[in-house]
């Protein structure tokens, strides 16, 4: 498909996005609840408004580093980025920086508003970079991702630039750091509250952002999360499950489905894969209102196979559905089913049945889809 139909054609389609947030409510929604959508603006006033936002010649640089021809866009503050920097932005956490692929998501419309609206890298470096002091040395292209993650982190996450620092109250500042730190404990490791993680992720905030700024990304997965089947009962006679993915520093979560043991979620999720590539740990939770998420079982998964898979045959131009390897299934192994490598349509994808660990029973079907980072 070329740009153009990609573009265009998510404006018909209403997929059920675990991300479904207006601009405005943007940091405050975070617990995996599905949100109703909200939007009501014209989708074919949207339309015209994104194309004259691509056609702007600001948005024909990324607007971190001014790499040609961004491919991606970060939300809600609706700048188009290059991959490199997209990278970092989706380290930061959806809850800063939601960030779409202009040529590979199904947008949502109140993504398609929001970036409509936003008024494009223009309007976003005349507010977020306000105040860039006069001396900084902005990223270029040839800049390492550790310095474009400190600058990322500096324009976005921190605001930094956004008010004139000789009369910013420091009063003012200290509460908006602090709230920044809850929310961070609050949304991404809200799940793991009186659980496993809870040391871990305590007091970690910065460490973290700074380990995050030595990442090298390698490509993009996608993780369809597909079904659950006979899941654990965690409240009375059901379970309102949802999926948490965690790849290196980040996570993603599908939305909630309420009352059911075989929930069908069918939501794609994408993270950056990061170098060296950790294992993709898949967790599944029974949702509570009143009380800390349950636990409902959990799978790592070796995504190594796959990316080696991706990076040899992306450049191949194998038209017909193709096995590369299968990976058997056995009565120990945490496949429920033999999992096979196959390239579908020139795209490098898994299939996986998953046997969830450290619980009485449940299957996971999803599917994985790589994307090396030189598209
Ligand atoms: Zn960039």
């Amino acid at each position: 498909m070329d740009d153009e139909n990609n573009l265009l054609h998510f404006l018909d389609d209403t997929p059920s996005s675990h991300y479904r947030k207006t601009c405005d409510g943007y940091s405050s929604q975070n617990d995996g609840d599905d949100q109703s959508d909200t939007s009501d603006a014209d989708p074919s006033n949207a339309r015209d408004r994104l194309e004259t936002l691509l056609n702007q010649p600001a948005n024909k640089f990324c607007a971190d580093c001014g790499t040609p021809d961004p491919k991606w866009a970060a939300l809600p503050f609706g700048a188009f980025i290059c991959i490199k920097c997209s990278g970092t932005h989706r380290s930061l956490g959806v809850h800063i920086s939601k960030v779409i692929s202009v040529n590979l998501d199904e947008w949502t419309d109140e993504e398609v508003n929001c970036l409509a609206n936003s008024g494009g890298n223009a309007t976003v470096n005349t507010k977020y970079e306000a105040f860039l002091p006069e001396n900084y040395k902005k990223p270029r292209q040839d800049f390492a991702t550790e310095d474009r993650a400190i600058f990322i982190r500096k324009k976005y996450e921190l605001q930094q630039f956004v008010t004139n620092p000789q009369f910013a109250c420091p009063l003012h500042k200290h509460g908006a750091e602090k709230r920044h730190n809850q929310q961070h404990s609050g949304s991404k490791h809200g799940t793991f509250r009186n659980s496993w993680r809870k040391k871990e992720s305590e007091n970690k905030g910065v460490k973290k952002m700074m380990d995050v700024g030595m990442v090298e990304f390698v490509g993009l997965i996608k993780v369809d999360i597909i079904r659950g089947t006979d899941l654990a009962v965690r409240d009375v006679m059901s379970s309102d499950p949802y999926v948490m993915i965690i790849l290196g520093h980040q996570s993603m979560k599908t939305k909630v489905i309420k009352n059911t043991l075989n929930p069908i979620w069918n939501e794609r999720l994408m993270l950056s894969i990061p170098d060296p590539v950790p294992p993709l740990k898949v967790l599944v939770f029974d949702k509570d209102t009143f009380t800390s998420d349950d636990r409902m079982g959990e799978a790592e998964v070796d995504i190594q196979p796959l990316i080696s898979a991706a990076r040899e045959y992306q450049s191949s131009i194998i038209t017909e559905s193709t096995q590369i390897c299968t990976f058997l299934a056995s009565e120990n192994s945490i496949l429920a089913k033999d999992s096979i490598i196959s390239i579908v349509d020139g795209k490098v994808e898994q299939e996986i049945a998953l046997r969830l660990q450290n619980v009485e029973h449940g299957e996971l079907e999803i599917k994985l889809e790589c994307v090396p980072l030189n598209q």
